[in-house]
């Protein structure tokens, strides 16, 4: 038997051990995947824990319940991999070899990373969403507050999901209303970009949409360390912004798993041909979702696209036939903005987010860069879309990996190739 081994059995992985347990012969392959953790979790829904929309239950199923019958599993943490042997190490002394890898391990928070971020302010004062402990600890800090500061920050770009603080934000400001705090409270959002997002006509209106809210916002902010006495973030320029509650995205990184194989770059991300998600570390590896380090958003519905296109890939190597350049940087996120409504933004690696309806041109239902009832419903049904249909690698009808141009407003002189970290 020729061995397919898959690396993380998160969003990605799963996703692809599904598509490829549909697609290969299964009496010529053994698929493989590793996890170290028997927790699946649904980790856009962090973003509605701590004001108390969604719990544990909305967020958690096993991580075997999403992998197809045939395909062995093993529960193990990935001590590092050997390109030159063809082989994986597990932690629990196991050695695995493979004709083809799959590293689908993904990013995760690293605070460590930031003078002073774990200090004594740490889940007292300052605390993140981007985990499921730092969410549920913050729901806690959230149910106390009375009013006071409330600082929103980006420690550095790329991080996951990077709309997510903006949808925090808006939150917020909806749920003090909701509990007559909203004029007890400042809320400030800081962010190391020279505006709200990283691409100019979305940053416009998110930067109009903060305006409305009264999210005061301080921008190319580039953190050196937290002063925990004085309940300060001080920038390598020197400017200061104290906070009652800080609610920081922690510096997102690969597994320090592929740092201690080599094959990383500075934030353990894997060097990655962003169309073919080729690694350039070794032709018989391949990578997808937030390990790879392409100009692509870091969200599940990116990885959702890349699956599409992986699988083709992988087939045409195990046939020797030439990879196709099909994943074109798709992305598409609901944008959270509060009182029961969202944007939606539709982008690749050429076309920033436009104005527009999506998917039907002129009906939608959905409307791009513009706030909407429907893009709410949208926003709560990307769960349900999540659990049953991305995860078991189900085609969502209408929504094709390349982005569609369709019901796009683009004007004639928007520069169509605005590719940067997304
Ligand atoms: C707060 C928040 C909000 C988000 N909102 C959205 C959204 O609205 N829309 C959207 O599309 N996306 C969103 N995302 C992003 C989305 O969740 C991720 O992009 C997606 O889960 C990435 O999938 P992945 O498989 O690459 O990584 P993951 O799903 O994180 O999976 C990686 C897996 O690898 C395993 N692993 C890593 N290292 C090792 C090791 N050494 N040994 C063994 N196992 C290992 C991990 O245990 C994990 O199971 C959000 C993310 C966050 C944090």
């Amino acid at each position: 038997m020729r061995q397919l081994v898959i690396l993380g059995a998160g969003t990605a992985g799963t996703m692809m051990a599904n598509h490829l347990h549909k697609s290969i012969d299964l009496h010529e392959w053994q698929i493989t995947i590793v996890d170290q953790y028997p927790k699946h979790y649904y980790q856009p829904g962090f973003l509605f824990i701590p004001f108390g929309l969604y719990s544990e239950k909305d967020v958690v199923k096993s991580k075997r319940e999403f992998i197809p019958h045939g395909v062995e599993y093993l529960e193990s943490a990935i001590d590092r991999i050997d390109p030159r042997t063809n082989s994986v190490m597990l932690a629990s002394g196991t050695t695995l070899n493979y004709d083809i890898l799959i590293i689908a391990t993904g990013a995760k928070t690293a605070p460590e990373q930031t003078e002073g971020l774990t200090g004594s302010d740490w889940r007292k004062r300052i605390f993140d969403f981007y985990t499921f402990e730092g969410a549920t600890a913050l729901h806690a800090a959230l149910e106390n507050w009375n009013g006071g500061r409330l600082v929103v920050h980006i420690t550095e770009l790329p991080i996951k999901c990077p709309v997510a603080p903006l949808e925090f934000s808006f939150l917020a400001d909806w749920w003090l209303a909701e509990r007559g705090l909203r004029d007890k409270t400042e809320l400030v959002y800081v962010t190391p970009l020279s505006s709200a997002f990283t691409k100019p006509i979305c940053a416009d209106v998110m930067g109009h949409t903060l305006t409305d809210k009264r999210i005061n916002t301080v921008t190319d902010f580039n953190i050196a360390r937290v002063d925990n006495d004085q309940h300060q973030i001080i920038s390598w320029d020197g400017r200061e912004v104290p906070y009652d509650l800080l609610v920081t995205i922690p510096t997102n990184m690969g597994d320090a798993m592929i740092e201690r194989s080599g094959i990383g770059d500075e934030l353990n991300f894997v060097p990655t041909d962003k169309h073919t998600l080729q690694s350039k570390v070794k032709d018989n590896i391949f990578v997808i979702g937030d390990a790879t380090d392409v100009p692509a958003s870091k969200a599940g519905s990116v990885a959702h696209f890349e699956s599409e296109v992986l699988t083709k890939n992988i087939l045409h190597y195990m046939h020797g036939e030439p990879l196709t350049e099909d994943f074109d940087g798709h992305a598409n996120c609901y944008i959270e903005s509060g009182f029961n409504k969202a944007f939606l933004i539709d982008f690749n690696y050429e076309l920033e987010p436009m104005p527009g309806t999506f998917p039907l041109p002129g009906i939608g239902p959905f409307s791009l860069l513009k706030e909407s009832y429907v893009n709410h419903l949208g926003k709560l049904a990307f769960r349900w879309i999540y659990w049953n249909g991305l995860l078991k690698a189900r085609p969502i009808p209408g929504i094709s990996h390349t982005m569609s141009r369709t019901g796009k407003r683009i004007p004639p002189t928007v520069p169509t190739d605005v590719a940067s970290e997304a």
